[in-house]
């Protein structure tokens, strides 16, 4: 059964009289005015003008044909070729049976003839025209999602468009709700759990929106839209939500983000509040939690920069403004610290922002795949700086570089790297990769794959951020990795309490067990160092030691220690 939005809330319909006789005008609307909002133009032109600016509102025209300035006829044409007013029913009102046929031929649904005479005739058309103008409108949209039903996004919008003219003060707020990764869903718990969860979710928020007298609809697989009421407090929607998804589906892994438009701006196209509720829940897309964003003047003014820095890239890349520092890892096991290493980490020295850090451009750049240029060419600089130590000081320093889960999907990933290494006369043990954890666990077959390859052919890999994702032990000790880089949350919480430390030394023992080595990063302190040596860690990197250098800084270090040791 389809939903008609104002037969359903007994909306009262607007119907436009046109006629240069004041006569008719006044017969036709005395008839309909007590069923009907009536809106009166004496030709075509004014008809046009009211017709422009009440089109989604406007439910019928009743419409003369012989009419000076533009007539009848010619305003008929004009609706019909235009794609926003073709669905307007128009009704003819003629005496003349030619002008009757001419009339149905350019668009008119249905004429009532002149002189009228039985008045409930003339009522009962226009009730029936404007009834089956609705219906045959509905029927050209998907109405309902077939999964969830809720409605489909064309008709939601609509509706709301619709909601807001009659219900003009009521504050209200655009929700958009999202699954955070729900690829993953898929892939991990199968289709059918999918679905699942899909209708779990929409279950909910049916019953929710239904108190409120709300709006909502499934706009993609995976995001739903809500039109409601305006609400004081949206953590307690989100703990009545996380309350019923994890009753229902057992599940506390799977992650939803909400963002809000908070009191709409009724000015605003309908399409543009719910981009700013998007807005509002992307912010979160990185998080594996629940959580909720309403947008704000912050959020809009950080998108216009992440649209600044996502326009200039190209041309910082042409003019040399990305740079690549190192950051030296420190061999802690002997007795004397050691460089052992180090990590190529990109800087964009800006004109006009100063130096702009790699976690505010990085993500970026991963969202729309320019991170694969910029990380080509870290790589390609970090071959040549290789190359250049290794004939200044006589040995080979390897040097990390970070690999993208963007550059993972790239087929001639293995080859890019390769050619890197062989332009550079270098072995490929000498340049290695660190791919953060949750790269792995986001794609983990075709990861194992592209990995085991590149250390087919000599690289190394490391596992950076390790602890940050969610690899089980199974995971670990099947895949194909070189060392584990420890997330620097844990270093940070070190001396914190005992149990922290254990977790530290839990690590350590799950690195022993796959014979790899640890690193630790974002060493800052000497009691987290101490720690670390304590426990034996086996590298570690970090502001203690030094921070992330330009190479000619990196350099002196190279040599200070080459001095010291005689
Ligand atoms: P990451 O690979 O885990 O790199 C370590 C980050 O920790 C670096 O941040 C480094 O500057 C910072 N760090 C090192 N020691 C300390 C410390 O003692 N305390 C604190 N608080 N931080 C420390 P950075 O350079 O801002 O890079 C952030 C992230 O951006 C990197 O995390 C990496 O995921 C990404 N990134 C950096 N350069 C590149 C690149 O060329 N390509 C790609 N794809 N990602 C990159
Ligand atoms: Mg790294
Ligand atoms: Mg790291």
């Amino acid at each position: 059964m389809q939903f008609n939005y104002r037969r359903e809330f007994n909306i009262r319909r607007k119907v436009l009289i046109v006629d240069d006789e004041i006569m008719n005008r006044n017969f036709l609307g005395d008839l309909i005015g007590k069923d009907f909002d009536v809106l009166y133009a004496e030709n075509g032109v004014q008809a046009l003008e009211v017709i422009n600016a009440k089109a989604s509102t406007l439910s019928l025209v009743l419409l003369d044909l012989e009419m000076p300035v533009m007539s009848g006829f010619d305003l008929l044409e004009v609706v019909h070729k235009d794609d926003n007013l073709k669905h307007l029913p128009v009704i003819a009102l003629t005496s003349d049976k030619k002008s009757e046929v001419k009339s149905l031929q350019l668009g008119a649904v249905d004429v009532i003839q002149k002189p009228y005479d039985l008045p409930e005739l003339i009522t009962a058309r226009i009730h029936r025209t404007i009834e089956l103008a609705e219906d045959t409108m509905l029927l050209s949209y998907n109405e309902r999602d077939s999964l969830t039903g809720l409605y489909a996004k064309g008709f939601f919008l609509q509706y709301v468009a619709q909601h807001d003219l009659y219900n003009v003060g009521d504050p209200m707020d655009a929700v958009v709700i999202n699954i955070n990764r729900f690829h993953l869903v898929n892939e991990l718990y199968g289709r059918a759990y999918g679905r699942y969860v899909l209708k779990t979710i929409a279950d909910w928020i049916s019953y929710e929106v239904g108190k409120y007298d709300g709006l909502a609809c499934r706009c993609d697989p995976d995001t739903f839209y809500l039109y409601i009421p305006h609400c004081p407090d949206y953590e307690i929607f989100m703990e009545k939500f996380t309350k019923y998804f994890c009753e229902n589906t057992g599940n506390q892994r799977i992650n939803i983000r909400v963002g809000v438009d908070c009191n709409v701006d009724r000015n605003m196209d309908v399409e543009q509040r719910y981009e700013r509720a998007s807005l509002a829940c992307n912010r979160m897309r990185h998080s594996y939690q629940n959580s909720v964003t309403i947008y704000n003047n912050d959020i809009h003014e950080k998108e216009v920069f992440r649209e600044r820095l996502i326009m200039e890239m190209d041309s910082a890349m042409l003019k040399g403004q990305f740079k690549v520092f190192y950051q030296p890892k420190y061999a802690i096991a002997e007795k004397n610290l050691k460089i052992c290493g180090a990590e190529a980490l990109v800087r964009w020295v800006h004109p006009d922002l100063g130096i702009i850090n790699p976690t505010v451009f990085v993500p970026l750049f991963e969202e729309n795949g320019l991170i694969q240029k910029l990380d080509r060419f870290v790589w390609a600089e970090t071959a040549v700086q290789i190359r250049k130590w290794r004939d200044k000081y006589g040995k080979v320093i390897p040097v990390s570089v970070n690999v993208s889960r963007v550059d993972i999907t790239c087929m001639d990933l293995v080859e890019e790297l390769q050619g890197i290494i062989k332009a550079n006369s270098l072995d490929t043990s000498t340049m290695v990769l660190e791919i953060t954890e949750s790269a792995y666990t986001d794609n983990s077959d075709q990861m194992i794959e592209t990995v085991s390859t590149l250390r087919k052919v000599g690289f190394r890999v490391e596992m950076d951020d390790f602890g940050s994702g969610y690899s089980s032990l199974n995971m670990l000790a099947s895949l194909p990795i070189d060392a584990l880089k420890l997330d620097m949350e844990f270093v940070k919480k070190i001396n914190n309490s005992e149990k922290d430390l254990q977790m530290v030394k839990l690590v350590i023992d799950i690195a022993r067990f796959l014979k790899i080595p640890v690193i630790a990063e974002g060493v800052e302190l000497e009691n987290q160092y101490q720690a670390l040596k304590d426990i034996g860690c086996d590298v570690v990197q970090g502001f203690y030691l030094s921070r992330p250098i330009p190479p000619e800084i990196f350099e002196k270090l190279i040599e200070n220690e080459e001095q010291s040791n005689g």
